[in-house]
């Protein structure tokens, strides 16, 4: 079979949502980034994890997963975040631009239409802070119906962990020995 695809968001995931108190997590290294669209004056910092950037760069030069970003930063994940954090080169999803005030305006992700139709009946882990029950209901019936499908969702204030990409090791090899037998 071909090989799973990894979506992989970035808000809540790789850069975990600040505290209370506006402090970020002693492992992730601060930035100031200027994305795609914002004036010059208007630069944004982020914080991310350089060890995550090792480990993910292990993860996909591991030819286990096929790798895309899912996340509203869209190209600015490729030209922005995958190179500060080390990662080797991957597409991103061009996510519709809805005018919306909450992630779910129909109780599941906003994203999940889109990724719905481009997946078609590909196998997939996607990993997202902020998937709803509907969403496992989702990846559940896709599974059922014969097209793995694993949903990881981080504690957006933790972001994401090793125990995530363990898990998600974990499930491809059990679908690839599978598919393959
Ligand atoms: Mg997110």
């Amino acid at each position: 079979m071909t090989l799973p695809y990894l979506l992989l968001d970035i808000d809540g995931v790789l850069i975990p949502f600040p505290a209370a108190d506006g402090s970020t997590p002693p492992t992730h290294v601060r930035h100031t980034v200027l994305p795609t669209g914002r004036r010059s004056d208007d630069s944004v910092p982020i914080w991310l994890d350089p060890s995550q950037g090792r480990i993910l760069t292990d993860l996909l030069t591991n030819g286990i997963v096929t790798p895309v970003w899912c996340t509203s930063w869209r190209n600015d994940a490729t030209t922005i975040i995958g190179p500060l954090l080390g990662l080797p080169d991957f597409p991103y999803l061009d996510l519709p631009r809805p005018q919306i005030t909450t992630s779910h305006p129909d109780g599941y992700l906003w994203k999940r239409d889109h990724v719905d139709v481009w997946l078609a009946d590909a196998p997939a882990v996607w990993i997202d802070d902020d998937f709803t029950s509907l969403d496992h209901d989702w990846a559940a019936e896709r599974t059922a119906s014969g097209t793995p499908t694993l949903l990881v969702q981080p504690d957006p204030h933790l972001g994401l962990q090793p125990e995530h990409l363990t898990e998600l090791r974990t499930w491809v090899s059990r679908i690839l020995t599978t598919h393959a037998a």
